[in-house]
């Protein structure tokens, strides 16, 4: 007996919530569950988090949550409780398996089987943006060692637990050489861990053009946070329907199973919509619990409900489906199927169960950091370098001098271009005059010389060499 966590949810949450609890009781679900309360009317109350302080105490002490979507207000400050409850309880992993179930259900890609493992907690998604001048925000891409580390390493543990042959990393690093430059270099360090797993790295762009193409080339895809946000919404729509899709969220401690899609609304209360996206992600928790033999049967009742062509609406088409029917039937005709397998559609078979452990991220010693500059940020109207250039260099000192100016990372000081469109937000590096050694009193020199001259500073970011390893990026045209 497993307790549980269960929010209904939304819109037609509780319908397709009813719907998978009662197939997976049917099929036998060791489960004791305590229902909580989330969403629009906590957020509505006057709780912007969408969530009491009561449910959290629930979901901390059951560590397995099955949530329907809910639906975030508009506007009012609301914060996203999906983003925060994968954050708050460290859900590391975002798992979403997709695979098209051809003839049944219409898709280019009658063979596409893969799995995309999502980093959930940082890049982008740390949310930390500011204005920083009229022109110009800006939003701070956070990749950290243990988050690549986390990942990577489950993505591999994954693969070696469910019988995949292949993980594939995605990145951008010819373009971001420090954040992605470091998912890679870790993808390729943990690689080396598993040689009975296939590896390779795609440079996003032209990745997810193949897998957009070509599914069936891919097995497990792993990627940081945004890229895996947009893409595996492709991924669960060319397999024939976002509406067939579940997704894990994986922690050390918790986890957290629901729908890809969200709290569909206008489709509310009318005995509709499709429950198959939460029952796969009830599957995925059964699974995690160790529940495998049950997840099984309820799979193969599934598919075979698939293949007889009994449908909702979303899903329905002429000459393919037999019956349209409303989400109760669905259910009923799932729970009626329980104990057969699907007879063109391959049987699943679900031995492997429980949780991927892995190990916790243990802290390495600090490295030798060696100051080598400073990348002051600067707040100008003009349009012409040289002239904020005559200023900058007013603010050199005796171990930092003025080296580069860029604008929107290209260089336009010394020798730049006059084709080259300038904002209002300058990148002023000052890099240690040679045989110096520059502390950070020589920066805040720096700073309050500008102060003197009137050259308005914004931030500040220094730039250091790790164990003589350069820490920053060169200007473009450098
Ligand atoms: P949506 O996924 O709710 O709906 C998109 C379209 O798909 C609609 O036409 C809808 O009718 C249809 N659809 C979705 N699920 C279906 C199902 N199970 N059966 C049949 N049809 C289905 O996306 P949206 O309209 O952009 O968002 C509605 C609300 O859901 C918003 O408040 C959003 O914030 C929320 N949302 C929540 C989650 C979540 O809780 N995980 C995820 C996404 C969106």
């Amino acid at each position: 007996m497993t307790r549980i966590t269960v929010a209904k949810g939304d819109g037609i949450g509780p319908e397709i919530m009813d719907a998978t609890l009662m197939i997976i009781k049917a099929a036998g679900a060791k489960l004791e569950i305590d229902e909580i309360e989330v969403g629009e009317k906590v957020y509505l109350a006057g709780n912007t988090a969408g969530i009491s302080d009561e449910a959290w105490e629930t979901i901390r002490r059951n560590k397995i949550f099955l949530k329907a979507p809910i639906t975030t207000p508009q506007g009012g400050g609301y914060k996203s409780l999906n983003v925060t409850t994968r954050k708050t309880l460290g859900l590391f992993a975002n798992v979403r398996p997709c695979k098209s179930l051809h003839p049944f259900i219409s898709t280019k890609h009658p063979n596409m089987d893969l799995v995309i493992i999502r980093e959930n907690e940082e890049d982008l998604y740390a949310g930390i943006e500011h204005q920083q001048t009229d022109e110009v925000v800006q939003c701070l891409k956070l990749i950290s060692r243990p988050g690549c580390e986390k990942i990577v390493t489950y993505a591999f543990e994954y693969a070696r637990k469910y019988g995949r042959k292949k993980v594939t990393c995605f990145t951008k690093d010819n373009i971001m050489k420090q954040t992605d430059g470091l998912f890679h270099k870790v993808f390729d360090e943990i690689a080396a861990k598993y040689p009975e797993i296939e590896n390779e790295h795609w440079i996003i762009d032209i990745g997810a053009a193949k897998m957009a193409d070509t599914p069936e080339a891919f097995d497990v895809i792993v990627m940081p946070n945004l890229y895996g946000d947009v893409l595996s919404d492709v991924a669960a729509q060319i397999t024939g329907s976002v509406g067939l899709a579940g997704s894990s969220n994986i922690g050390h401690d918790h986890a957290m199973f629901e729908a890809i899609h969200g709290s569909a609304p206008r489709r509310a209360g009318q005995n509709l919509a499709n429950p198959s996206g939460l029952l796969q992600g009830a599957i995925l928790m059964l699974q995690h619990i160790g529940q495998s033999e049950i997840a099984e049967k309820v799979q193969n009742a599934w598919l075979k409900t698939m293949e007889d062509g009994i449908h909702t609406y979303d899903i329905f088409k002429e000459g393919v489906s037999t019956q349209k029917v409303g989400t109760k039937e669905f259910a009923e005709a799932v729970i009626a199927n329980l104990g057969q397998e699907p007879k063109t559609l391959k049987k699943v078979e679900l031995k492997n169960s429980g949780l991927i452990n892995i190990p916790r991220h243990v802290r390495a010693p600090r490295a030798k950091k060696e100051l080598v500059g400073v990348d002051v940020f600067v707040h100008w109207e003009g349009t012409d370098p040289k002239k904020i250039a005559e200023e900058l260099q007013k603010m050199n000192n005796d171990n930092l001098k003025l080296s580069m100016i860029t604008n929107r990372g290209v260089k336009v000081w010394p020798q730049g271009f006059e084709e080259t469109f300038c904002t209002d937000h300058w990148r002023c590096r000052y890099s240690a005059v040679e045989g110096a050694t520059p502390s950070k009193k020589d920066i805040l020199e720096v700073l309050a010389k500008a102060e003197e001259v009137g050259v308005d500073t914004i931030k500040t970011e220094n730039l250091y060499l790790f164990d003589g390893v350069r820490g920053y990026s060169l200007g473009q045209g450098q």
